[in-house]
This record gives C-alpha cells, sequence and structure tokens, in this order.
C-alpha cells in the first residue's frame, strides 16, 4: 500500500528543491513497477490499524477537486510490514508550522524549487530596472545534519548557472544563506575532522554557518535564536529532526514513542504484537548494548527490509527469529559539485577512514548507481544510468518550472 503513485528517493529532495535534478527524469512509477515485479499495489493511504481483526483502515480517496473518490474502506492481512518513514520534527517550536518549508517529499521539494525561481526572478527584475539596487534572496536553513549542508551547497549550484535562462543579472553572489544549527557543529554524524572541512567550504561559498544557535521562534520575516540573533530570511527550510507521523500514535494500540515511532524488538516485531514489524524511519529500535535508537538513515531502512524479509519467512516457517544487526557503512555528504566529504565503513574501523574530494564523490554517485540498480534489476538499472548521462549532457543544468 502507498499513498503516492511515484517514489524518488529521499537523499535526492535537496536536488529536487534546488532545481539541478529533474524528480520527472528519476522517479519510479509505482504502477508499473509493481507489475514488473509481481506486487499487487494499493493505492491510498494507512490511516489507522484494526489489531484484533487484522485489517487496515484505509484513509477516503480524495480527487484534486476535493470530491470523494473512494470512500474510507479496509483491508485484511496475515502479516503487516510497516514502512511509513517520517516527518520532519519541529520539536513544537513556534510558528515553524506556519511559516518554513520542509524537504519530507517531492510536493514540498517542488513547492521550494518554486519559490526559489520566483524570489531569484523577482532580484534578477529589480536589478535590471537599477543596476546599483542591493537585493538578494535571503534563505534560512534551520539544521546542519546533511540535508541542510547538502541543500546550501546545492543552492549555490543553481544559482550560478540561472544567468544562462534569462535571469542575466543574477548569479551566486546574489544568494544570502544562514544555517542555523542548535548543536556545537555541523554534520554530527561525520568525524569533526571532515565537517570543519565541509564548514570551511560552506563559507567559501558564502554560506553564513551558526553553531550553537537553538531557534526559539520563527516569525513571517525572523528566525529567532536563543542567543538574542534575528536573522531575516525570504525562504525558511526547516531540516532539523525527524518523527513518526501522527497518524502512528498509539496506532491499533501498539506500542509508540512520544516522537510517533513504533517500538520493535530486535527482530523488528512490533513489541505487542507479532506478526506486525516495522522498520526504517517510522520505527523506533534500540538494540542490546547501545545506547541511542538505530539512526533514521537510508542503509538502516535498507538492512531492516533484508531483515524482515527473512524473519517473515522464519515466522511462517515456525522457525525461531533472528535480531537485527546495524551495519554502520558510514555516511557521505555531497556538497555539489564543490566538494563531498565522508567516512566510510563506519562501527567497522571506528569510523576514522574519512575520505574527500574525487574518491568520495565517486563512492557517493556509486551509492546512488547501487539504488537504482536495485531497485530496477541490473539491465534496466544501467540503462537508466546510462540514460542519465545523456540527459546531463541534453538538458538544461536546471529544472526551470
Ligand atoms: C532531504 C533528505 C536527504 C537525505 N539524505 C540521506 C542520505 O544522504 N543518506 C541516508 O542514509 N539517509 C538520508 N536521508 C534519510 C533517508 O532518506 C531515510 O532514512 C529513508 O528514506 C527512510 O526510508 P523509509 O523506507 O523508512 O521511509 P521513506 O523513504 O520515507 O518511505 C516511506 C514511504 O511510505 C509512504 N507512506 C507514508 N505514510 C503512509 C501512509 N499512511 N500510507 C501509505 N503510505 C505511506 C510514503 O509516501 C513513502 O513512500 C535523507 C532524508 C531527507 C529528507
Amino acid at each position: 500500500m502507498e499513498r503516492n503513485l511515484t517514489h524518488i528517493g529521499k537523499p535526492l529532495l535537496h536536488e529536487v528543491a534546488a532545481g539541478s535534478l529533474d524528480a520527472n527524469l528519476d522517479e519510479v512509477g509505482y504502477r508499473s513497477y509493481c507489475h514488473r515485479w509481481g506486487y499487487r499495489l494499493l493505492y491510498g493511504a494507512m490511516e489507522t490499524i484494526d489489531c484484533a481483526s487484522r485489517e487496515i483502515v484505509i484513509a477516503p480517496l480524495i480527487d484534486e477537486d476535493g470530491g470523494e473518490l473512494i470512500g474510507r474502506h479496509r483491508t485484511g492481512y496475515d502479516y503487516l510490514m510497516i514502512a511509513t518513514g517520517s516527518i520532519t520534527s519541529d520539536f513544537g517550536t513556534p510558528g515553524v508550522a506556519q511559516n518554513c518549508l520542509f524537504l519530507d517529499d517531492r510536493v514540498q521539494a517542488d513547492r521550494f524549487r518554486n519559490k526559489l525561481l520566483n524570489h531569484c526572478l523577482w532580484v534578477s527584475h529589480a536589478m535590471s530596472e537599477n543596476a546599483d539596487a542591493e537585493q538578494f534572496v535571503r534563505i534560512a536553513i534551520v539544521g546542519a545534519g546533511a540535508t541542510g549542508v547538502e541543500l546550501a551547497a546545492e543552492l549555490y549550484t543553481a544559482a550560478s548557472a540561472l544567468h544562462y535562462y534569462g535571469l542575466e543579472v543574477f548569479d551566486e553572489s546574489r544568494l544570502k544563506v544562514t544555517l542555523i544549527e542548535a548543536g556545537s557543529r555541523i554534520l554530527p554524524a561525520l568525524p569533526e575532522k571532515l565537517a570543519d572541512a565541509a564548514r570551511e567550504e560552506l563559507e567559501a561559498l558564502g554560506v553564513r554557518v551558526l553553531t550553537g544557535a537553538r531557534v526559539t521562534s520563527i516569525t513571517q520575516e525572523w528566525i529567532l535564536t536563543q542567543t538574542g540573533e534575528a536573522i531575516a530570511a525570504d525562504l525558511k527550510v526547516w531540516a532539523a529532526g525527524v518523527r513518526g507521523a501522527d497518524n502512528l500514535r498509539n496506532i491499533g494500540d501498539l506500542e509508540t514513542t512520544a516522537s510517533c515511532q513504533l517500538v520493535v524488538r530486535p527482530t523488528l516485531q512490533t513489541t505487542r504484537d507479532d506478526r506486525i514489524f516495522a522498520m526504517g524511519d517510522c520505527c523506533y529500535c534500540l538494540l542490546p548494548g547501545f545506547d541511542r535508537p538505530v539512526p533514521p538513515r537510508a542503509q538502516a531502512a535498507h538492512q531492516m527490509a533484508t531483515t524482515v524479509f527473512h524473519n517473515l519467512d522464519r515466522l511462517m516457517r515456525g522457525k525461531p527469529l533472528r535480531a537485527y544487526v546495524y551495519i554502520d557503512r558510514g555516511s557521505l555528504v555531497s556538497l555539489s559539485r564543490y566538494s563531498t566529504v565522508g567516512s566510510l565503513m563506519g562501527n567497522l574501523v571506528g569510523g576514522r577512514m574519512v575520505i574527500e574530494g574525487r574518491l568520495a564523490r565517486f563512492v557517493y554517485m556509486s551509492l546512488y548507481r547501487m539504488h537504482l540498480l536495485a531497485i530496477h534489476g541490473w539491465l534496466r538499472g544501467t540503462a537508466l544510468i546510462l540514460i542519465g548521462h545523456v540527459a546531463r549532457i541534453l538538458r538544461p543544468r536546471l529544472r526551470l518550472h
């Protein structure tokens, strides 16, 4: 069951938002995908679960005009795997929901890009009218994890290309990007040395990096921090944390955390129902011997899916289930075309194998190619990788609409 008809990898959303990736080329249509791999697609959003009758309640399907296409209905299950991902958490900060943009899905990324292009157009127009006008597009990004950092760098690539496409007087010097982080440094998942290198790169581009600055509230014009600073911004992006969607709270009387994630055992079964598994960002999985839960990352979701697949098979055959083992293979952060930094192998070598530059870029790109191969198989995946290269040569550098 899926509430969208197409899939685009979340780690690509900052590129969709900046316009450097055309999501129409990269997204996968679920209907044809399911046909190809022999699944049945149930199009709709899970609203709640009735564990006693083993049924999922599916929300009414609403068409573009607001009319009800299909009413609320139910579907039965023998076993259930929940992988509904996460949404950005505003930690209850006043004004975030009303004044910020998020990057949780393609619709939000498209919305950001349209607003970005409109602001760039306005600045370009104002400066064409008056060459002395000092106009800027002011963008504030709250949260300096991978999403915030990658978006900040990607914006400069996009801005540097706009003068090719009719915004003759616009370039990256017209951007004023502020990256605001509550913690003492950016990229807490990476070794400090790499985070420092990324910060230097961002500052060289012109990004103002504020650390130790917890945001206390956001208004239409300002971002206010605990340190008493007020940052004016035309576009405000909140990329500062994840939580489960509200409908997961105590869904079907299953155990959930305060941040609406389903609590699972090491077998990835939910704590109160052996037949229901949860994996990826929507689950809270604290493995024995660890003091922190498995992080909400693509590699964890991927590994969990493999464990759930095998455990479901074992459960149906009456065999004992195996515990999930999280293998941190490291993290890579792309600063667009400017640089890539990361640590490989993570806990296998204590996170000390740091890579930067071309090698890091190559590995980063390889990860995306492996994602394509995993989704489409070798033949189609390889064809799509080649088509992607050709498209990059033939198509504009930016998605401009
Ligand atoms: C901008 C961005 C950049 C990121 N970059 C990285 C990175 O570089 N490396 C990394 O490891 N991780 C990265 N992440 C995190 C990574 O994307 C997630 O950890 C990963 O996608 C989690 O996978 P998932 O399957 O749990 O959830 P998702 O990929 O979010 O998939 C959940 C799916 O469930 C569907 N769904 C949700 N609710 C319902 C419902 N009620 N009914 C039916 N369907 C529903 C959604 O439409 C979606 O298709 C990034 C995240 C973001 C937002």
